[in-house]
């Protein structure tokens, strides 16, 4: 199924971002702790490692999001919005394959 490898591409595409993003933390630095840096590094740091923790906070999501269609697909309830059952349109799972629900109840539940 086309969907399916696609999503676990993008599945894949994520897990090696968080990895990515894990390198990239200064934290992850083994010296950051000792290397007794002026404050503005230090708040740099700081801020460095809180963009990238929530950036993979949003990517670990993603893939919850992802491993959610994945089982869909294996269940036969693939492209069936969440909420009000009706089928999501395939442009709309082209654009965003791990979708949950369609464009109405997104909205709504954005809200
Ligand atoms: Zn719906």
């Amino acid at each position: 199924m086309e969907q399916k490898e696609k999503l676990e591409k993008e599945k894949n595409k994520s897990l090696l971002q968080v990895v990515e993003f894990k390198k990239e933390d200064p934290f992850a630095d083994p010296e950051h702790a000792s290397d007794n840096a002026a404050v503005d590094t230090d708040v740099r740091e700081q801020v460095g490692h809180d963009t990238i923790e929530a950036e993979i906070k949003d990517m670990e999501r993603r893939i919850g999001e992802i491993e959610v269609a994945l089982r869909k697909i294996s269940k036969n309830q693939y492209g069936i919005c969440e909420r009000c059952k009706k089928t999501i349109p395939q442009a709309r799972l082209k654009l965003i394959p791990e979708a949950a629900y369609d464009i109405d109840c997104e909205k709504k539940l954005r809200k």
